[in-house]
């Protein structure tokens, strides 16, 4: 293939986008779960001589059995991760450029658009402008890199060097309503998991502030070593909130740094009527959250806000003489805020989406979701033999029937009949069914078509 053929294929695949999306209601949102049927469709070697695009294409269709639909309208599982329009045809244009921004001479435009768009998410969000940040792959490596910052802050940088062997033992502090990849932080940043303080929850599902400052000092006494507290803004089994500005000031008070869990939440702060969720995380050392999620800006696109950038640099950046720019030592180097050094063009994405639709067109759209979510949620209250565990925080509610085993079964009834896709998650102990409103295109005739469909699957 050479790239008179990339023209003409690139137009087909366009056309076949289009076809894909405009079809996508008639698909079964959930793939058929039936482990190896996809590989046992694929040759077990490489090929050894070039084989045509035709035929390379129609192998591609072939696979899409195994696709679960993820920009289906009635995508209701999980979180989102949203692909606007104008984020995919960013994503065609930066993958055209292929240009890797490991550092800014690689790419003066990929830093610089980044830069930029960091400041427009902070006005959209409403953060304080003295936060700056960088776009990571996943909120996973965001929240990696806060964590190793903490570690290498309470061991004044000595960890980098002499390793942990020698070090006490270090504490983080979350609740068990934040998200797994705090744990992974925790067990990847050499802290362990016996270390992860699961601090306790009230019944608004917010870590106690109390019990943070009870178990840093109880750990202090015991000869630990805190290093900081992740809080959780919106929280993945049931939406928890951390109340930030208690929490905060709690840390703070305790010399201990903050990074804040927004991944799936924070786009919906670029409503005003729902920063109330998280009232003084401004607070916070660092923020992250997921445009990939429920913004538009697709897969994979991590936004971190920092207060201070400079020990996050300090404890990931290194400028090996083959990544030197001479006479340019000041400029920013986003490989050294971040784990990987190579970098995606994702910024552009941003740009596309943000300028598409504007932040008025966004908004409407999270507002939508809060509204049709709350609709769906009453409607779903009313069919016999369900009850709602946990109401809406913004567009995520639960809901169960009366035995774990029921709401199984009524689960798998849901996903095979592939009207709507929805998945479970335990919430004190119970199996319950989560529900999220969050897809780009949905409308609220697909919204309102799960209680019909889950209201004909209970008889
Ligand atoms: N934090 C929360 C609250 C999440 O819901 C998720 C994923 O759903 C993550 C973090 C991890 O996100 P990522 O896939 O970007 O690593």
């Amino acid at each position: 293939m050479n790239h008179d053929d990339l023209r003409d294929w690139s137009k087909r695949a366009a056309d076949w986008a289009h076809g894909y999306h405009a079809g996508l209601r008639d698909r079964p949102v959930r793939a058929p779960l039936i482990p190896g049927k996809i590989a046992a469709q694929l040759p077990q070697a490489p090929p050894e001589q070039a084989e045509g695009m035709e035929q390379i294409f129609a192998d591609f269709e072939a696979i899409l059995p195994g696709i679960t639909h993820w920009q289906h309208p009635r995508f209701f599982a999980y979180f989102p991760a949203n692909a606007a329009p104008a984020s995919m045809l960013a994503e065609q244009l930066a993958n055209a450029i292929a240009a890797q921004g490991m550092i800014w001479q690689t790419s003066p435009a990929l830093t610089e658009v980044e830069q930029v768009m960091i400041k427009w998410l902070t006005q959209a969000l409403g953060l304080p402008d003295e936060f700056t940040g960088t776009i990571h792959d996943s909120a996973t490596t965001a929240t990696l890199s806060a964590v190793l910052t903490m570690r290498e802050a309470a061991l004044n940088w000595r960890g980098l060097t002499q390793g942990l062997s020698g070090a006490p033992r270090l504490r983080l502090y979350c609740s068990a309503e934040t998200h797994s990849s705090v744990d992974k932080a925790a067990r990847l940043a050499g802290i362990g998991q016996d270390n992860l303080v699961k601090v306790p929850t009230d019944s608004t599902l917010s870590m106690k502030p109390g019990a943070l400052a009870g178990a840093i000092a109880a750990d202090r006494a015991a000869g630990f070593l805190p290093i900081g507290v992740v809080l959780c803004a919106g929280g993945t089994s049931v939406g928890a909130f951390d109340r930030m500005r208690d929490c905060i000031a709690i840390a703070h008070a305790a010399g201990l740094p903050v990074h804040v869990d927004a991944a799936w939440a924070g786009s919906a702060m670029i409503c005003p009527e729902f920063r109330e969720l998280w009232a003084g995380v401004e607070a916070a050392d660092s923020i992250v959250f997921n445009p990939h999620k429920w913004l538009g800006a697709q897969f994979d696109c991590a936004v971190q806000f920092l207060r201070d950038p400079t020990p996050q640099v300090k404890t990931l950046g290194l400028r090996p003489s083959y990544l030197e720019t001479a006479g340019k030592e000041d400029i920013v180097n986003f490989n050294e805020w971040t784990v990987p050094l190579g970098r995606r063009f994702r910024a552009l994405k941003l740009w596309f989406t943000l300028r598409a639709y504007g932040l008025e067109g966004l908004r409407s759209r999270i507002r939508n979701h809060v509204a049709w979510a709350q609709e769906a949620c009453d409607a779903i209250a009313k069919i016999d033999g369900i009850s709602i565990i946990t109401k809406p925080s913004l567009s995520l509610f639960t809901f169960a029937c009366s035995t774990d085993a029921q709401t199984e079964s009524l689960l798998g009834k849901i996903n095979d009949d592939g009207r709507i896709y929805l998945t479970q998650t335990r919430h004190k102990g119970r199996l319950v069914i989560r529900m999220q409103v969050g897809q780009f295109d949905c409308t609220r005739d697909d919204v309102m078509l799960a209680p019909q469909v889950i209201s004909e699957l209970m008889v």
